[in-house]
């Protein structure tokens, strides 16, 4: 049976002393997090996700979700976790008080949300999925919509989906078939279908409330092949009356559930709208006038939100997987005796060494802990920065702009780099690791998903280098190179040389890469697509690098005052160092890559 011991110190860690959350007294929700509270939420959490979540994950995994008769019913036990879970007002954390929620930032919900993510990722979807909707219907919906049925999703009794992908389509949804048709009373009667739906139908709570994209038909009844038809809007399993009431079976209904290789305990499900009662959702889109270019209407912005806040925590979803994964690879190769240590053997009464012995096994363990733990930072440190973004300090439009920059970064890095983690684990238990009493193959099977919903990896690679890194004159990149490059120049200390050599190497690195990428992508935009993922992983290990360089500087003071805690801060040390031996040095050859241009890939002929 898989183990899960939830990061509390570590979050303890990066709140308290890294970024010392609780001063920021000033920033939106941040008024009433005092240092008792934010541990007594961790502690907390950490105990249901281990006590409550992590028992069914392999169960939830063997058992799957059920489809009979139309019905959805989720594996064993989730039904009463998910009860647990409500009662705990686990799923409100971050919704305004004026909803019933406790108000409280990203940056304690992302922490929840993690250790809920790696005790169960298939069970923490269902609740993940409802605060991403009801976030979007608290910003887009009618004021009787926020009166009445957010509060049922803050409170769990009702749950969220997003429904976004077709048949034909997941990426391109300019190519989207499903219409919704205006009714003279002011709803719209939707028609279509919606596939790979998480927590789409189940058993958990009496209503599903859809957040839909469909496209309007034009005026003469067409539906465009763009997104200026395209709009947001709020499709209730079972009708919800103005004052509240729920009322009949609306037209969704489930044409299935698919069989799939891992998060087998969250329903992914085909919905079929047949003249379903939707309402839309946000500003009305403004036509084009003639001649001029259709852009995403207005409507779309409330789905942008939601999907951006799914990217983060999908991100997030990375790291979970990485660190449960870790933890078990650990907990084996401390068990497992195998072999002896290459400089003699270590416990020569013994028939053999434990596993930790061998410098590979512990190349796969570091290479997941220093992910792990360096891209938590990196989380909370772009979290922070939204909040800022939304503060009324000077520096608001830097750090809005950074935490856009790096949702892109956060999605598609901590994805691959967790999938990778996964691999590393199942890998030190040998072939134990490849059957499924042991339970660190669901973690593969489970992680692997995560570079593919909420926009394929490759895609968030397209939206950093096309979108992202240009928007307002390159003013992102060129905020956080300069950040990066002042807090080098401030470090002067010999002891952080270690950490702040490579960092300046690697700083430099992403330097010429971007500028490559502006000389090179506007000619010719294969160049940019051809660079995209390495510059993406480039950025990202960066980034992970200077978090570990800051969390090298602060260990180092603790450890030269005397502290309690020090395995904690030497444990650091150690991670920070093998991030910069081991990560740092991939920074040229992703250069060397990215400068090698597109012309290879193109000259491929489809037909060879
Ligand atoms: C288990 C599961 C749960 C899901 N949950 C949801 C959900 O809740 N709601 C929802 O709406 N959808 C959901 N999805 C759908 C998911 O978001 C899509 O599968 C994903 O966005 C990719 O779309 P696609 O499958 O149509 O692949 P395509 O769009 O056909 O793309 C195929 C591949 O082509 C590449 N590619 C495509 N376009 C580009 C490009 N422009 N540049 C570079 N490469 C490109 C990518 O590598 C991509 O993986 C889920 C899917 C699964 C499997």
């Amino acid at each position: 049976m898989p183990i899960y011991r939830a990061p509390v110190e570590d979050y303890k860690f990066l709140l308290h002393e890294l970024f010392e959350v609780e001063k920021q007294t000033d920033l939106p929700r941040y008024a009433d997090l005092s240092s008792d509270l934010i541990d007594d939420i961790l502690t907390n959490a950490g105990k249901f996700c281990e006590d409550v979540l992590q028992p069914i994950n392999q169960s939830g995994d063997e058992e799957g979700c059920h489809f009979e008769n139309g019905i959805v019913r989720t594996p064993k036990g989730f039904k009463e976790a998910y009860k647990a879970y409500c009662e705990g007002g686990w799923g409100g954390l971050g919704a305004p008080a004026d909803v019933g929620g406790s108000n409280l930032p990203n940056v304690i919900t992302m922490a929840v949300a993690e250790m809920a993510m790696s005790a169960n990722q298939a069970f923490a979807m269902y609740p993940g999925l409802t605060s991403a909707a009801y976030s979007a219907l608290y910003a887009t919906g009618a004021p009787w919509m926020k009166d009445h049925i957010v509060p049922k999703m803050v409170s769990g009794e009702w749950t969220g989906t997003m429904c976004l992908t077709e048949p034909h389509c997941g990426t391109d949804l300019r190519l989207m078939k499903t219409r919704a048709v205006e009714q003279p009373d002011g709803t719209y009667r939707m028609t279509g279908t919606k596939i790979f739906i998480s927590g789409g139908d189940h058993d958990l709570a009496d209503n599903i409330i859809h957040m839909v994209i469909a496209k309007i038909p034009d005026e003469n009844g067409q539906i465009r092949n763009d997104l200026s038809t395209v709009n947001f809007f709020m499709v209730p399993k079972f009708l919800v009356s103005e004052d509240g009431k729920m009322g009949a079976r609306n037209g969704v209904s489930t044409g299935g559930i698919e069989h799939k290789m891992g998060i087998k305990g969250n329903a992914t499900a085909v919905l079929n709208f047949d003249d379903a009662i939707a309402w839309r959702l946000g500003p009305q889109p403004i036509p084009p006038k003639p001649g001029e270019k259709r852009s995403a209407s207005a409507g779309m912005a409330g789905m942008f939100r939601m999907m951006n806040a799914a990217r983060l925590g999908v991100g997030v979803q990375g790291i979970a997987i990485g660190e449960v994964a870790y933890q078990n690879g650990l907990d084996y190769a401390l068990t497992r005796r195998v072999g002896h240590a290459l400089t003699g053997p270590k416990e020569p009464d013994q028939p053999a060494d434990l596993e930790i012995v061998h410098p590979d096994v512990r190349r796969m363990l570091l290479h997941c802990r220093s992910f792990v733990e360096g891209a938590r930072a990196m989380a909370v440190w772009t979290t922070l920065n939204m909040s800022l973004g939304n503060s009324n300090r000077p520096e608001k439009d830097t750090a809005a702009l950074l935490g856009d920059l790096m949702t892109p970064v956060i999605k598609g890095f901590f994805t691959d780099m967790g999938f990778e983690a996964a691999n590393y684990a199942m890998q030190c238990y040998g072939g134990h690791g490849y059957i499924r009493d042991n339970g660190v193959e669901q973690f593969v099977r489970d992680g692997r998903i995560n570079q593919i919903y909420e926009g394929a990896n490759g895609v968030q690679a397209l939206d950093l280098v096309g979108r992202k890194l240009g928007r307002k004159g390159g003013a992102a990149p060129f905020a956080l190179f300069s950040e990066i490059g002042k807090w080098l120049k401030e470090q002067d200390a010999d002891a952080l040389a270690p950490f702040t050599k490579p960092m300046q190497r690697g700083l430099d690195t992403l330097q010429q890469a971007t500028m490559w990428l502006a000389q090179h992508g506007l000619q010719n935009p294969n160049d940019a697509g051809a660079a995209a993922s390495d510059y993406l992983r480039l950025m990202g290990i960066v980034i992970v690098g200077w978090m570990w360089a800051r969390m090298a500087k602060l260990a180092h003071a603790k450890l030269a005052a005397v502290v309690a805690n020090k395995p904690l801060y030497e444990g650091k040390l150690v991670s920070a160092r093998y991030w910069m031996e081991r990560l740092m040095p991939e920074c040229p050859m992703l250069l060397e890559r990215i400068q090698s241009g597109s012309a290879t890939l193109m000259a491929f002929e489809p037909t060879a």
